[in-house]
């Protein structure tokens, strides 16, 4: 069980740095009652050098911007001072290794109307691997992700999330270690909270924007498979593919880059230890480290 503050945690809230016991928000807001809110998850890490980075921070922050503009939520912050107020908060809590946790709320209103104003809280914790360490078992969400037309799906909405916890909950419900869900087309569309990517013959494939969060982590995997000579391909496929699939992996901030087991039970045909998988699970562990990778050539 992990915790996420004690009596000496200390937060950013609206440009102070506060005790998280001490810190108050307004019982009648309407992030608490609609789930009218935007986040972001990040990740610092101890580099190589020793030196506290949070990890793609300006991407992190650039899309809690367009989290809150595709919901209407005013974002009124500069974008440079919250980083350097994240690595404060850091610094204030001794953390090195931490999930870093940013949040724009909305101020009492128990109306529909979009918000005229927003609040931001920046909190910390350590966090270890989210879905662990070993190789997930999957299951099919009988929960889809949720129409685009009803919602803005690339936004990092708080709403939303809802769908994520009821897919999980699910998958655990039944003995798994984590969902996936399907888009409303039928397409293989993504966990709860982290982007997959399969392998077969060689190649990596993902889905495209559009019914997804393109998550960072995403970004970064695809980066790295361009540095690496990996070839890739963003397109929409059905379980039906994916069940042919020789390896399967998460990713996402919280989760890293973490492989499959099974799906509903069947397993894949190639060892982990020896998938592309593994392969960007090593890069992207050098890449948050800033440490050298080099590819084996097998
Ligand atoms: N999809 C969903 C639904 C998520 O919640 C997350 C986590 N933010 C991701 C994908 C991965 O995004 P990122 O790599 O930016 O953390």
């Amino acid at each position: 069980m992990y915790s996420y503050y004690n009596e000496n945690t200390i937060l950013y809230l609206n440009g102070e740095y506060l005790k998280a016991t001490e810190a108050k928000t307004d019982l009648y807001g309407q992030s608490l009652h609609y789930g009218y809110a935007v986040f972001e998850g990040i990740r610092a890490y101890k580099t190589e050098k020793g030196e506290i980075r949070i990890f793609k921070a300006r991407e992190h922050f650039d899309r809690l911007r367009r989290s809150c503009e595709l919901i209407h939520i005013p974002y009124k912050f500069d974008n440079e001072a919250l980083i350097s107020a994240a690595y404060k908060v850091l610094e204030l809590n001794n953390l090195e290794e931490a999930y870093i946790r940013p949040l724009v709320f909305c101020p009492p209103n128990m109306t529909l109307k979009a918000a005229s104003e927003a609040h931001i809280l920046i909190c910390a914790w350590e966090w270890g691997a989210y879905l662990g360490e070993q190789l997930l078992r999957v299951m099919t969400s009988s929960f889809q992700r949720p129409n685009p037309n009803a919602f803005r799906i690339e936004s990092k909405s708080a709403g939303l999330y809802v769908n994520s916890i009821m897919a999980s909950q699910e998958a655990k419900q039944n003995g798994y270690d984590e969902a996936l869900l399907l888009d409303m087309r039928g397409y293989v569309a993504e966990g709860p909270g982290a982007n997959l990517f399969y392998e077969k013959h060689g190649k990596l494939y993902t889905p495209p924007p559009g019914h997804i969060l393109p998550g960072i982590t995403r970004a970064t995997v695809i980066e790295l498979c361009h540095e690496l000579g990996i070839p890739l391909e963003e397109k929409l496929f059905t379980l039906e593919e994916l069940r042919q699939a020789e390896s399967v992996f998460y990713c996402g901030t919280a989760a890293e880059v973490i492989g499959w087991e099974s799906l509903d039970g069947q397993s894949f045909s190639k060892p982990w230890a020896e998938s592309l998988g593994k392969v960007l699970q090593q890069a992207y562990k050098a890449r948050v480290l800033e440490r050298e990778f080099k590819r084996k050539v097998a």
